[in-house]
């Protein structure tokens, strides 16, 4: 496991999220974090030319490049230059996204078909300028084409995002800043679980008010089962009763333990119609080290109490790259899946980020090598795709020094139009509860966003500012008032 890195920026400030995203895709973190600086960059503007400068170092050796910065796309231009100079420091070739940095790569795809390009064109478009692997922009116009029908902006559709931002444990590689709900007084829990339903039914109103069409709804978090009947009840209720004509209702059960026979029975009376079964790893002793608390048996129960309910979409959700973690242990795990017959899978690749407790964590050095998680991926899709499953939406970590995506594959007629609407960036979103974001659009490309705090005592307190705000936003967008 290699070591953690700052980089620093001077220049135009305009250009400082720019510099920062291409340094998170390096595996760079900011410049404040108590870590040696292994980039520093500068970006100096005169009469219109752009002079680029950049070190990299590891404290044992360093290499210095400059350049002077041209043409009509600077972004693009320091883009390549930065990237293309790691390259060189480090011996190595751009990798098969070439200098797509973004995490939403499919988002540029259906930018280019906007514009009229074929295919064809987009294909070459993605390998010339931005030097993606001819197999790479083979993917992503096809992923791209599947996701087209769903991507078309229709103003008044929205999805509702709900999030609950508790677990019953914390795991090992997890950066999700989520509470443990047996540590929190009940009387907090009763004052979230309020506010919640508060948070709900206002979207709700506004929603009628300005004949917002929610056409999907996800209850995510945290592990949203993780709340008991008593606080879990009145908020599935509130959402079944404004919004029934949601076609997809998604709720993420992650963790085995939280979903007791009696909450995913309410689940289902209540019409949520796919659920996440996320098992991450299928191997006890993985699963103990993760501190994941429950036992293998009981991702087995909890998947058969769920098809027995008739939930039409279960998905799995697999890790790859856990420390410790095996190639054979993700053969494994792929064949249990297809076995199960899950609608639904999701490769995620492990990002250790500083906030998870991995970071600090002696398991930290098993992380296994990125050639390792190549071949751990490469089984996954061979098996997926063998057995009938379409990849169909994909994302890239910010912080991640090596190549991999997010990959949600899905069986014919059951993709979640939801995560593809949340990855494209088409659509409104509604968000409700701590951390939730909401995003209007305002135009094909553009949103407004409105974020709620992360902390859930926060968010109980600023709940009636942000109300009043999101009633204002939607009077200027859906009322035509000049607020
Ligand atoms: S991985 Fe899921 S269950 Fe585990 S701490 Fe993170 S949010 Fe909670």
């Amino acid at each position: 496991m290699s070591n953690i890195y700052t980089y620093r920026y001077s220049g135009p400030a305009a250009y400082h999220s720019l510099v920062g995203q291409i340094m998170a895709s390096l595996g760079f973190v900011g410049g404040h974090r108590p870590a040696p600086t292994g980039a520093a960059v500068l970006l100096r503007e005169e009469n219109r030319r752009f002079f680029l400068q950049c070190t990299y170092g590891n404290g044992h050796t360093a290499q210095h490049f400059s350049a002077t910065v041209k043409g009509t796309d600077i972004p693009r231009q320091v883009k390549r230059e930065l990237l293309h100079w790691y390259d060189q420091w480090q011996g190595k070739t751009r990798g098969p996204w070439g200098i797509l940095t973004g995490v939403r790569p499919t988002k540029l795809v259906h930018r280019l078909w906007d514009q009229g390009y074929s295919e064809e064109t987009i294909e070459n478009i993605l390998q010339e300028e931005y030097e993606v692997a001819k197999e790479t922009a083979r993917f992503l116009v096809n992923m791209a084409r599947l996701q087209r029908p769903y991507v078309a902006v229709q103003p008044k559709r929205a999805a509702l995002y709900i999030g609950i931002p508790y677990c019953s444990g914390h795991c090992l590689y997890c950066s999700f800043p989520s509470r443990t709900v047996t540590h929190e007084p009940v009387s907090r829990l009763s004052r979230f679980a309020e506010a919640l339903v508060k948070d709900v039914e206002d979207w709700a109103a506004l929603c009628a008010q300005y004949d917002l069409q929610v056409q999907s709804i996800y209850i995510g978090g945290g592990t949203p089962t993780c709340l008991s009947v008593q606080f879990l009840q009145p908020l599935l209720q509130v959402v079944q009763q404004h919004f029934s004509s949601a076609g997809e209702w998604t709720v993420e059960a992650g963790r085995p333990d939280t979903a007791t026979l009696e909450k995913l029975t309410l689940l289902r009376r209540c019409g949520v119609n796919r659920i996440s079964v996320n098992p991450q790893t299928m191997q006890q002793s993985l699963l103990d080290r993760l501190g994941r608390n429950h036992r293998v048996e009981d991702i087995y129960d909890m998947y058969e109490h769920c098809r027995q309910l008739g939930f039409p979409v279960i998905n799995m959700d697999f890790i790859a790259g856990l420390p410790q973690q095996t190639v054979v242990d993700m053969e494994e795990n792929m064949k249990i899946v297809c076995q199960l017959q899950a609608e639904n899978v999701t490769i995620h690749t492990l990002a250790l980020k500083k906030s998870a407790p991995l970071f600090q964590h002696p398991l930290r050095q098993y992380i296994p090598e990125a050639a390792t998680v190549e071949k751990m991926l490469a089984i996954c899709r061979q098996y997926l795709r063998h057995n009938g499953y379409i990849p169909y939406y994909m994302y890239r970590q910010k912080y991640m020094a090596t190549n991999f995506a997010n990959i949600g594959y899905a069986r014919p007629g059951t993709i979640s139009t939801y995560n593809i609407e949340m990855m494209e960036e088409r659509q409104t979103v509604l968000a409700a509860g701590p951390g939730g974001a909401t995003k209007f659009l305002t135009g094909p490309y553009s949103l407004a966003k409105l974020y709620e705090p992360k902390d859930i005592d926060a968010y109980i307190q600023a709940l009636p500012d942000k109300i009043q705000e999101r009633h204002r936003m939607c009077a200027r967008i859906y009322g035509g008032e000049d607020t």
